[in-house]
């Protein structure tokens, strides 16, 4: 059992590793790997669109003389999905990204483009200021220059919008309070009216009960319904008349008697319990 795993290898005398023939691989020799399309991309020749995070079976391999600080970069060799077109595109270091090399068109990247040509024309500029204070000034005086422009013409366009939207706040305003005045005297009107309708009922019953209506049997002075049930027992004649002078259709009448010596009053506008005496009539 123990000569199946050997661990211990013999190495005759004259062992040489420099002898040992090495299995000669080419240098730009080819992988297949697989891969994701890393942006956007259009094929050139069918105009198909693939897009980013599409998967492909690849070939890789290392772009020969070229090379940025030491880093190798690589060439990927995907193939159409439509037309299978070869489309090449290569690793990019230096922007941390990903170059369209040959077979399609890169999208969605003219945000890039600006921002490159942005940084372009900014070195270009600081270059041929680097040496030559003239330039430095003229430059300076083309900027304060456009500036100014920039600001005037923003002036104009404010003072355009405001001749355009000319909107009198004061007129808008008083429109407003008129309307808001309207309203509330038409609510006065409407509560006036309503008290004096009350009024007159109340006087009405009372020439029907000979009785005239107490003050504290007002009903707007009893604010909710059941007050009338937690009132000392001594007023209760007067209780049934509060009910009477309420609404008309409540008479002795159409009151009912429960075993409980309470009556419902039985005008379907107002659902109230009022307690019943026999002998307050
Ligand atoms: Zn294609």
């Amino acid at each position: 059992m123990s000569e199946r795993k050997v661990l211990n290898k013999y190495y005759p005398p004259d062992f040489d590793p420099a002898k040992i023939p090495k299995l000669k691989l080419p240098k730009d020799r080819q992988y297949v790997v697989r891969l994701m399309a890393p942006f956007n991309m259009r094929c050139k020749t069918c105009g198909e669109y693939i897009y980013k995070g599409k998967k492909f079976n690849a070939r890789k391999e290392t772009v020969q003389n070229e090379i940025y600080l030491g880093l190798p970069i690589f060439r990927f060799y995907i193939k159409c999905t439509r037309c299978l077109a070869e489309i090449t595109f290569k690793t990019d270091p230096e922007n941390t990204d990903y170059a369209m090399e040959h077979g399609a068109t890169r999208n969605f990247q003219a945000e890039k483009l600006l921002d490159e040509e942005e940084k372009r024309l900014q070195k270009e500029r600081e270059e041929e200021e680097l040496n030559n204070p003239m330039k430095v000034l003229e430059n300076r005086t083309k900027d304060s220059k456009l500036e100014m422009e920039i600001l005037e013409n923003l002036q104009e366009l404010k003072e355009l919008n405001q001749r355009q939207a000319n909107v009198d706040f004061e007129a808008m305003l008083k429109q407003y309070k008129e309307l808001e005045e309207e309203q509330r005297r038409r609510e006065q009107e409407m509560k006036a009216m309503l008290e004096q309708a009350q009024n007159r009922r109340i006087l009405v019953d009372s020439d029907s009960d000979e009785e005239p209506a107490k003050p504290h049997l007002n009903p707007t002075a009893q604010t909710k319904p059941t007050d009338i049930l937690q009132e000392d027992p001594q007023p209760q004649s007067k209780k049934r008349q509060t009910c009477h002078s309420l609404h008309k259709l409540c008479t002795r009448e159409i009151l009912q008697e429960t075993a409980v010596n309470t009556v419902h009053c039985l005008d379907v506008s107002i659902h109230v319990w009022f307690q019943y005496h026999q002998d307050g009539t």
